[in-house]
């Protein structure tokens, strides 16, 4: 895709963080790779009102150009395209139950198996740092460690994944994730799947729905 049509798919992943249920106002970010950099959502403003001219171009030193102000974190969406060649696409959200469970700063078992959707046996919290320092990007880039999605401590979730698409529906699945464990918590101790039982569900994962399959057609 061009400039052009990522800021229009950018725009329309802001809006639809609202549409899912992820965030409200001005709650979050997004932002996807361009060139040497990458296009990310303006700081503080409706993620339900956002268009495709006021998408931040920013480059890997930080320097952004345009009137409107970058997301404050920036940092975050910076250094995940730094450290990880493979990931095109980053979602940040303050969603309803990614929020709550992270304000218990646990990390999320293997109580269902998708949980592996996420790239592991669970779905680490990062250590609580304060919103837009160089600190609270550390402390993620650290729990993204292996995985595609993390909670943050006292504040929400990020999903990283190849495409703006992809990393959406996966920020809303982690979501649905944390729903769930809440909900199962009510009721008692959730059974944990065991380390084989997530070794045969990440195995199955990497021919699962349209992904490669030597069977298909042959
Ligand atoms: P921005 O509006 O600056 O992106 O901040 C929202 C947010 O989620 C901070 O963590
Ligand atoms: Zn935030």
């Amino acid at each position: 895709m061009n400039e052009t049509e990522l800021r229009s798919a950018l725009a329309a992943t802001a809006r639809q963080t609202v549409s899912q249920g992820l965030n409200k106002g001005a709650s979050g970010n997004v932002s996807v790779r361009l060139g040497e950099g990458f296009l990310i959502t303006p700081s503080g403003l409706p993620n339900d009102t956002l268009q495709p001219d006021q998408m931040v171009v920013v480059d890997m030193a930080g320097r952004s150009s345009g009137s409107l102000k970058p997301s404050s974190e920036w940092r975050i969406h910076r250094d995940i395209y730094h450290a990880r060649p493979e990931v095109d696409a980053v979602v940040h959200a303050h969603s309803l139950h990614a929020v709550s469970l992270a304000c218990l700063r646990r990390d999320i078992p293997a109580f269902h198996y998708m949980v592996a959707a996420a790239g592991g046996k669970d779905i680490r919290c990062a250590d609580y740092v304060t919103f837009g320092t160089q600190a609270l990007s550390d402390a993620v880039l650290v729990a993204l460690q292996d995985r595609r999605a993390c909670l943050m401590a006292n504040h929400g979730l990020v999903a990283v994944g190849a495409s703006l698409d992809a990393t959406l529906s996966l920020a809303v699945e982690v979501e649905e994730l944390c729903a769930q464990y809440w909900r199962a918590t009510l009721m008692g101790e959730p059974v944990l799947l065991n380390d084989s039982e997530m070794d045969e569900v990440l195995e199955s994962f990497k021919h699962y729905g349209q992904r490669g399959d030597d069977q298909h057609g042959a």
